[in-house]
């Protein structure tokens, strides 16, 4: 038997009622904000990831999927998130030209080699969006946080919790990673092998570092937070103000980072208590230097990431979001005749609007109706013989057990006035 590759998963028809359900309020949610939605490719030139994601990171050094292309010419990346992709795309179609803000969202699967573990897969599944404009004011974040409580609230995901920081910009940043550099130099000893090499090459990168032995060490070394210039802190106390006004609460975490060079000022993550006290169910910030790191015009750029399956684990049992549903009407046939006639019928309830189900098998009614029950129909349709002759078919309630005699036609029009009104 082959089994699905290490770290990939089939979300099945019993569970994709639940996924159906969230892509339909996240398409809803960010309609409401004028966001639209755009499709990348899964490829892409490693080039954008090494690039727009960092040779530094663990993503681009040891989690893509690279390949070089049969022709021996290009190497290609199964892509590992959706920021890159989407800034790409706004680049090479000139969307700047259009001279307004562009909201755009993506839905899709991200490939990334991790060690297989509980709840990380290898193809697993983020949406996110972006805001691509000439203006970097910070009532841009503050609207997409409330898109996503007000998203996280229609999807029942209780005990959110919004932390906020400042990374900063190159001002203030520069002078800040020499001094973080020194202090990581002279607490090296205390530091796993990867901080170490981190603090001489990237030394903002540390604090990313999930090594439990650095933690206590990492929380000693100096934050960027007091070392914000004048037009950081004032950008961060105006974010501060627009998440107050809409009385959004927040922390500030002094020490979330966002490592690459381009990112800078707002950055923010979203924890759920039902993912336990490590796992943000949403994470974004702004990046205004993305896009010229890509090769494109001057852009400030917000957004934020989330990944499905955790969002889908943060939200309450009850909402399975309305499973997969039966067949409006289950068309039960006895014999050859009535089984070409309701094939033909079944084609006029479909055209008309309804779902319907079509025995092949051809069992006995008996089994039929049992399958029709399993199958949740809401109606059954009998035709046997007589029907065919009489042209009245005997229409059975599934829930009400009631039985009514139709014609076709009439069956039809009732399907087609509901489906119209
Ligand atoms: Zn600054
Ligand atoms: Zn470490």
């Amino acid at each position: 038997m082959i089994q699905a590759a290490r770290g990939t998963y089939d979300i099945l028809p019993s569970d994709v009622g639940r996924w159906q359900f969230v892509e339909r309020e996240l398409r809803a949610v960010f309609e409401r904000y004028a966001f639209s939605e755009i499709r990348t490719p899964a490829i892409e030139p490693t080039e954008l990831f090494v690039r727009g994601v960092g040779a530094e990171t663990d993503i681009v050094s040891k989690e893509m999927y690279t390949f070089v292309d049969r022709d021996g010419t290009t190497s290609l990346t199964l892509r590992p998130e959706g920021t890159a992709p989407v800034v790409r795309s706004y680049i090479q179609n000139r969307m700047s030209a259009e001279s307004r803000m562009l909201k755009l969202y993506y839905i899709g699967p991200m490939f990334r080699r991790e060690r297989p573990q509980k709840g990380r897969y290898r193809q697993f599944h983020q949406v996110g969006a972006e805001v691509l404009s000439s203006t970097d004011e910070p009532a841009i974040e503050a609207e997409v946080i409330e898109m996503l409580t007000l998203l996280f609230a229609r999807l029942g995901v209780q005990g959110v919790t919004l932390e906020v920081n400042s990374v900063g910009c190159p001002a203030c940043r520069g002078p800040f990673v020499e001094r973080l550099r020194e202090a990581i130099a002279a607490r090296g000893s205390e530091l796993c092998a990867d901080c170490r090499r981190r603090g001489e090459r990237n030394p903002m990168r540390v604090f990313d570092c999930k090594v439990a032995a650095c933690q206590g060490t990492i929380a000693e070394l100096p934050a960027l937070h007091a070392s914000l210039c004048d037009a950081c802190a004032a950008h961060f106390g105006r974010f501060r103000g627009y998440l107050d006004d809409r009385r959004i609460r927040y922390t500030v975490e002094e020490r979330m980072v966002r490592g690459l060079d381009y990112y800078m000022r707002t950055a923010f993550e979203m924890k759920s208590a039902a993912l336990g006290a490590q796992d943000a169910v949403a994470a974004g910030g702004r990046y205004d230097w993305l896009a010229e790191a890509l090769g494109g015009p001057p852009t400030k750029g917000f957004g934020f990431a989330m990944g499905l399956e955790r969002l889908i684990l943060s939200m309450p049992e009850t909402e399975s979001g309305h499973a997969a549903t039966g067949p409006d009407y289950f068309l039960a046939t006895i014999g050859d005749e009535p089984f070409r006639h309701a094939a033909l019928l079944a084609r006029r309830l479909r055209e008309a609007g309804a779902s319907v189900y079509l025995d092949f098998d051809r069992r006995s009614l008996k089994s039929q109706m049992r399958l029709a029950d399993r199958l949740g129909a809401r109606s059954v349709v009998m035709i046997g013989d007589d029907e065919v002759k009489s042209g009245k078919l005997t229409v059975r309630n599934m829930s009400t057990r009631e039985q009514i005699e139709v014609t076709g036609d009439d069956l039809v029009e009732t399907v087609r006035s509901h489906a119209n009104s």
